[in-house]
């Protein structure tokens, strides 16, 4: 093994950490540096057979607790990760070479809402009932069974958490597969789960790529449904995969989001907003509002502005509290996101800033991109309707509402968007016209973690979040009483 390898990852099945069957192992590197820090089983389809097998013994006798004292695990779960906040903070940036301060206000800090936000929400939950002349409805939530849980690596952790609890929280078992790329917090979640002691077999994880440990996770005939957070390309394997067996399925997938910037909109904030939804996690983010429409009114006005703030931020070492930017998550993706630019050039596109990868001093072997901004590309373009999920902006000009509603609508995707205006009427309008699963107005990523979540078109299929997270993960059953 490299001398900097400094630790082993095991898979975690039965409430123990177990080594896998084979003899693969995948290194794990830091995104800012290309140094090799850590390595995880690639786990194969024994792996999840003994994972599955864990889960479903654990099923019946955790799905028969009551909402109560599953509320009050996740309350303990929630407490130790708390007590583990800089972990996951320091842990998080150095899997995916985001900035710590982003890693500490929105991973690490979301990652124990979750847990804290699904305790207080099960607690809620009151039986509903219906009543009839002659009779009474009353609905039971039953736990769907084993579910499989697979995560991708832009936030690891956040997204994890964000199934496990309101899947355990329902009386579910789970078998956890999170990206390759950014294994580290899963890990530490399971440390704080054997911790706190859950019952064995509640939650495991297994380690591994998607074609070794993924696709037969999601094939199993154990696993009864499957949440998936990932691209929409491995969504369709997922569905086809899932459907022949009727799994619940759950699809969180791709996005290539607008931000529509209306004349009468306060600039300063617009541009502040807009680059933060652009470029935040180096736009890593599904959300990420990565094409701008903007009034042509006012067009020049925003796109100086636009460029004066994207150059203004700071791309540096992830560790350094005063970073705005870190790096991209691997070789592959940099070279993605470096051929996106290459064919914005191809499709007549003129780079305003960025384009190039920038590699700051003592990070020379990392994956860094600029952040970019192109105009002058059509909006049917690729690189204006494709997915790059990397630091790239696409600006474009409108003359009217209609058209700015029927380009933001132009992509198969139908995730998020944003729309910049005073008018509050306008800001209604036009977001309701939008084809997407979630607007914001006048701010971006403005979480509520009541509110649906998910995405229309190629964007996914259901929705999680709140009730429909508790929805998603149990089965309604209607009893039917009647009277005498
Ligand atoms: P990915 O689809 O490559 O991988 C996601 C996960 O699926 C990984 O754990 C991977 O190992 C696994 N996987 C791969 N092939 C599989 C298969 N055949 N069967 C089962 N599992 C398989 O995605 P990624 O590159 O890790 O993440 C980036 C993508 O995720 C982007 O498209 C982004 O928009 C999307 N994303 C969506 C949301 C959302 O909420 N809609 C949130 C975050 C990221």
């Amino acid at each position: 093994m490299d001398e900097e390898v400094t630790q082993t990852l095991r898979n975690y099945v039965g409430g123990s950490f177990v080594e896998h069957g084979g003899t693969e192992w995948m290194d794990v590197f830091e995104p800012a540096t290309g140094v090799r820090f850590a390595r995880l089983p690639l786990s194969g389809s024994h792996d999840v057979d003994a994972a599955v097998e864990a889960a479903r013994a654990a099923q019946p006798g955790w799905g028969s607790l009551s909402m109560g004292d599953r509320a009050g695990w996740l309350d303990k779960i929630a407490d130790s990760l708390e007590s583990s906040f800089d972990e996951i903070a320091e842990l998080e940036s150095r899997d995916t070479g985001k900035p710590i301060s982003l890693a500490r206000a929105v991973d690490a800090n979301r990652s124990v809402a979750n847990f804290r936000f699904f305790a207080g929400l099960i607690r809620e939950q009151e039986q509903e009932t219906f009543e009839m002349d002659d009779a009474t409805n009353y609905v039971v939530n039953r736990p769907v069974g084993v579910g499989a849980l697979i995560t991708p690596w832009n936030l690891p952790l956040y997204l994890l958490s964000w199934k496990v609890a309101p899947a355990i929280g329902m009386g579910n078992t789970v078998v956890c597969k999170p990206s390759e790329l950014t294994p580290m917090t899963a890990d530490l979640l399971m440390r704080v789960i054997d911790g706190v002691g859950l019952p064995a077999g509640v939650v495991n994880l297994v380690h591994g790529d998607g074609s070794g440990a993924g696709s037969p996770l999601v094939a199993h005939p154990g696993i009864d449904l499957v949440s998936f957070t990932g691209g929409t390309a491995t969504g369709e394997k997922v569905a086809a995969s899932a459907a022949p067996a009727f799994k619940k399925l759950s699809l969180e997938l791709g996005g290539k989001n607008s931000s529509i910037v209306f004349a009468d909109c306060d600039m300063e904030k617009t541009v502040a907003g807009v680059v933060r939804s652009g470029f935040l996690n180096q736009g890593q983010v599904c959300l990420c509002g990565s094409r701008v429409l903007v009034e042509e009114s006012v067009y020049s006005e925003f796109e100086g502005a636009f460029v004066e703030a994207v150059e203004q931020m700071r791309i540096g070492d992830p560790a350094d509290d005063s970073t705005d930017l870190g790096a991209l998550i691997s070789k592959e993706h940099l070279q993605k996101v470096q051929s996106y630019i290459d064919l914005a050039i191809e499709e007549g596109g003129t780079i305003l800033t960025g384009g190039t990868p920038c590699l700051p001093s003592g990070f020379e072997g990392g994956n860094w991109m600029a952040p970019t901004v192109i105009a002058g590309l059509a909006p049917e373009s690729r690189c204006s309707t494709e997915e790059i999920f990397g630091p790239v902006v696409t600006l474009h000009s409108f003359k009217s509402e209609e058209e700015a509603v029927e380009i933001a609508n132009g992509t198969r995707y139908g995730l998020a968007g944003s729309v910049w205006t005073t008018d509050m009427g306008k800001g209604k309008r036009v977001s309701e016209a939008m084809e997407t699963g979630m607007v914001w107005v006048n701010t971006w990523l403005h979480r509520d973690l009541r509110v649906p979540f998910g995405g229309v078109k190629d964007s996914g299929v259901g929705r999680e979040g709140g009730r429909w997270s508790l929805g998603f993960f149990s089965e309604a059953m209607n009893v039917c009483l009647k009277h005498d």
